[in-house]
């Protein structure tokens, strides 16, 4: 029987979706999104005053530990290898982020070893926290107060527009902790960019004859179950499906200022700037994201973070407790409905990297796939969230 799947949304999830749906089993997929491209808040654009590749909703460093995500993104473009250098500019000067021995040794006019190093923030750390119970823990335990404030409180409250203290101490895992001279903002084993950009990586998953997009469409959760499809793939917010009856879920969202000019403005991709004094949090130089590419002129971004207001684009998950108990809510509803699946970054509400959505979404399409044949009803959310 010729099956037919509504995707709502064009990002990693449901272009990783539509792609295993209609590959595997031959189904015909419709993928709509109601910005007029695919990517998501991955897309790039090539920038047509400066030729520049712009990462128009941020920067994004493909990085991942799993052979199988970086195989997944190898497959529908070519990867140029890239490694994320972040500086952090304070009033005392132009540190490397994340936190390394040569941050260290800066920060403190010393000149440790590794070991001298680990021994001195050792010290440094508050000893009475054992298990970090938020983002300032964490931060506290680890590294101290002077590191902690000088690198972490401000960009952090910029940020996210709480104090860390209500942040779980998750979000600063992000960020390793080293004692040697490596600067790589990442731990992973696998690290690039396309070298045609996101865009182009998701229009090579979602191009197959068995796939049709639309875009510039935006569809309601009544327009979307009214449709003729076996069964409905919601990418976007969570709540918004649901009208928000239990409450909107918190977003943080990021906006910019374009700044243009010719040559090198910042001298590296991105430059963060952690005091709270400093209005943004960030500045972005995307020519820097293709070394490979050569451009007289540039373009920086400088980025600012707020709350999300009626229209903004939602891009962080805040997860404070009133969303958890939110979200579970919603959580609860997906599961009294038989049509609708829920997926990636906003329909589970979860702070993920672009490696984990593809991941997750494979995951998940195994599993449909599966309920599928099996004819069973398909879940309503990835096992990574019912099982937590
Ligand atoms: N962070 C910080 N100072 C920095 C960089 C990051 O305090 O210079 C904190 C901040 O709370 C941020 C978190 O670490 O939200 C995770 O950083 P990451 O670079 O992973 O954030 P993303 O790239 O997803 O915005």
């Amino acid at each position: 029987m010729n099956r037919a799947f509504l995707i709502i949304g064009a990002g990693f999830a449901g272009a990783v979706m539509a792609r295993e749906l209609s590959e595997r089993l031959g189904a015909q997929v419709t993928v709509v999104d109601g910005r007029d491209h695919v990517a998501g808040n991955c897309h790039t654009e090539r920038d047509p005053e400066t030729g520049v590749m712009v990462h128009r909703y941020g920067p994004h460093i493909f990085n991942t530990n799993s052979e199988r995500a970086w195989d997944y993104v190898q497959r529908f473009a070519t990867m140029r290898p890239y490694i994320n250098r972040v500086k952090a500019v304070i009033g005392r000067g132009v540190f490397s982020m994340p936190i390394n021995l040569h941050t260290i040794n800066q920060f403190y006019g010393t000149r440790f070893t590794p070991a001298e190093a680990a021994e001195f923030v050792a010290k440094l750390g508050d000893r009475s926290i054992s298990e970090p119970q938020n983002f300032e823990e964490q931060a506290l335990k680890f590294l101290g107060r002077d590191l902690y404030e000088a690198f972490f409180y401000g960009y952090t409250k910029k940020q996210w527009g709480v104090e860390p203290r209500e942040l779980p101490a998750s979000i600063l895992k992000r960020l390793p902790v080293r004692f040697n001279y490596d600067d790589n903002y990442y731990n992973c084993r696998y690290q690039g960019v396309p070298e045609q950009g996101y865009t182009a990586l998701i229009q090579g998953i979602l191009d197959h004859p068995c796939i049709q997009i639309e875009l510039g469409k935006n569809i309601t959760a009544s327009e979307a179950q009214a449709g003729n499809y076996d069964h409905i793939f919601w990418t976007g917010p969570i709540d918004s499906f649901f009208d928000e009856v239990d409450g909107a879920l918190g977003y943080r969202t990021v906006y910019w200022q374009e700044e243009r000019g010719e040559g090198d403005l910042l001298g590296n991709a991105v430059i963060n700037y952690p005091e709270a004094h400093i209005p943004w949090t960030r500045k972005v130089e995307h020519k820097h994201f293709a070394p490979w590419e050569d451009h007289e002129q540039t373009l920086v971004f400088t980025e600012f973070s707020k709350a999300t207001a009626a229209g903004d684009i939602p891009y962080y998950p805040l997860g404070l407790a009133p969303d958890k108990q939110r979200f579970a809510a919603y959580a609860a509803r997906a599961q009294a409905q038989s049509r609708v699946s829920f997926m990636g970054r906003l329909g589970t509400y979860r702070y993920l990297n672009m490696d984990q959505v593809i991941l997750d979404t494979l995951e998940f399409a195994d599993t449909v796939i599966c309920a599928i044949k099996e004819q069973r009803p398909l879940p309503a959310l990835p096992a990574s969230i019912t099982s937590r």
